[in-house]
């Protein structure tokens, strides 16, 4: 045990000082790739995200892949995806194919004035890289294509690069993409790095996803709108009616309210209150919601939060009783539960609780599935294994209160598959928000467990792991 646990160690160590060598090279593909603003959404000049497919190409083509091809498929409304870069290096006989997955598309800026260095910079300070896309999921990129730098030629797997070019807008052309290209997309296990480690230092697999539901809904008492001093006080408001409704959704402490919601309270590992009301910046003295361990709130249990109500702006009100109103909420779905059986649940809720009477309509809905890693795959052991021995700090299992909506399409379409979610994101990195940054420690220590990972699972270790 102690043997192995050396010798481990010592190939941790090589593949290291190999990574020393080419760090400043990789840090420099990574600046690369954060000064494009490659943002899917249809609002934004989408000639960067195809300029970010070329650049993410050719740095595929750098590593040695000798297929490479930009490629894209339909969305639901026919118009046509993002370009995705799809790479392969085949198996030798009887190996298996791992397929590498993350995304070079990034997340808006949101308010530029709120960054402290130019977003589309990488700007290294400290430990850090700061930049749009330098965690979430460019750094994911830079994992693999450098994983496979430091293994060279002789690997013991096949390997095939997916860099899809529209997660962050939702994946709309996912589904056609991998069915028009399930041949070049076939793997017996599928490394998403597109997560976060439990802490800096300390690093995790993903093993569960919260779904995500989307409700939008009407609420009405009158056929129009009416003079407050004439009927108020008589006649009920679309506004009370909605408040009291929406107030319905969840009890005294927060907890939803909605009965059928499926939901578990345990978690193996848990958030520290102090650590959570930093990292969320709560404001003093405001509670926490909700019941059971804080994971379990963000991982496991359903979550209900009203996104958007079409209430005049203070700013034009009037002194008017509203007829009818509009809201939106947003559901996340617990592992176990569908979206479905989550918007079932919601519209029975809200009919059965409208309040006076009132009418309740119901409009668009999305619906995204939740996902639960199979833990007694014995790929999860060699992963959190290799996690371990590269980042020398014991792997834990975490959850994830957001969703990755296609993984569920991934299941679907190649059922036979292990997924293991990884990822470079430390709880500081705020992706998605301003002043994203990656931690550069985690960063290197993430590209050698995913060496090891593949060593493994090629059977090049003395654990040897086969899939
Ligand atoms: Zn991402």
């Amino acid at each position: 045990m102690t043997q192995a646990h050396t010798a481990r160690s010592e190939r941790a160590t090589t593949l290291h000082s190999a990574l020393d060598a080419v760090f400043e090279e990789v840090k420099g593909d990574l600046a690369s790739l954060v000064a494009i603003p490659s943002i899917a959404w249809p609002a934004f000049d989408q000639s960067h995200v195809r300029a970010s497919a070329e650049a993410v190409a050719a740095l595929a083509r750098k590593a040695g892949f000798e297929e490479v091809d930009v490629l894209t498929a339909q969305k639901p409304d026919g118009e046509p995806g993002s370009p995705a870069v799809v790479a392969a290096r085949p198996a030798p006989e009887g190996a298996p194919t791992v397929v590498l997955y993350a995304h070079h598309d990034v997340q808006p800026t949101g308010e530029e004035s709120l960054w402290n260095t130019p977003p589309f910079e990488a700007t290294e300070s400290g430990d850090r890289i700061f930049g749009r896309g330098a965690a979430d999921d460019k750094a994911g990129i830079m994992v693999h294509l450098t994983a496979l730098r430091l293994l060279g030629e002789d690997l013991g797997v096949g390997v095939v690069l997916f860099v899809e070019g529209e997660e962050e807008a939702g994946s709309p052309s996912f589904r056609d993409f991998i069915l028009r290209h399930r041949d070049r997309l076939a793997g017996d296990v599928f490394v998403v790095a597109d997560s976060g480690n439990w802490a800096a230092g300390t690093p995790a697999l993903t093993t569960s996803l919260r779904g995500m539901a989307a409700l939008e809904f009407t609420v009405s008492t009158l056929d129009h709108a009416v003079h407050s001093g004439m009927y108020g006080g008589v006649v009920p408001d679309a506004a009370l009616a909605m408040t009291r409704l929406l107030a319905s959704l969840h009890g005294e402490d927060g907890s939803v309210a909605v009965e059928g919601l499926v939901g578990e309270t345990a978690a193996h590992v848990d958030y520290e209150e102090a650590a959570l009301r930093a990292d969320s910046g709560i404001l003093d003295g405001v509670e926490l919601i909700g019941t059971g361990t804080l994971a379990s709130r963000v991982w496991s249990q359903p979550a209900v939060t009203v996104i958007g109500l079409d209430l005049p702006h203070v700013d034009v009100s009037s002194n008017t009783l509203q007829h009818s109103l509009r809201a939106k909420l947003s559901i996340r779905v617990a592992p176990g539960d569908t979206p479905e059986n989550a918007l079932a649940a919601v519209k029975r809720h809200l009919t059965d609780h409208a309040p006076f009477g009132a009418r309740v309509e119901f409009g668009e809905e999305e619906a995204g599935s939740p996902w639960r890693a199979d833990t007694a795959d014995p790929v999860v052991d060699t992963a959190m294994a290799a996690l371990g021995e590269g980042f020398g700090t014991e792997a834990v299992q975490v959850g994830l209160g957001g969703s990755i909506p296609f993984i569920a399409d991934l299941l679907e379409v190649f059922p036979q598959a292990s997924i293991l979610v990884t990822g470079v994101e430390d709880p500081d990195a705020r992706a998605h928000s301003a002043n994203e940054s990656l931690y550069v420690p985690d960063f290197r220590r993430a590209i050698v467990a995913e060496a090891l990972l593949l060593e493994r699972l090629g059977g090049r270790s003395a654990e040897g792991a086969g899939v």
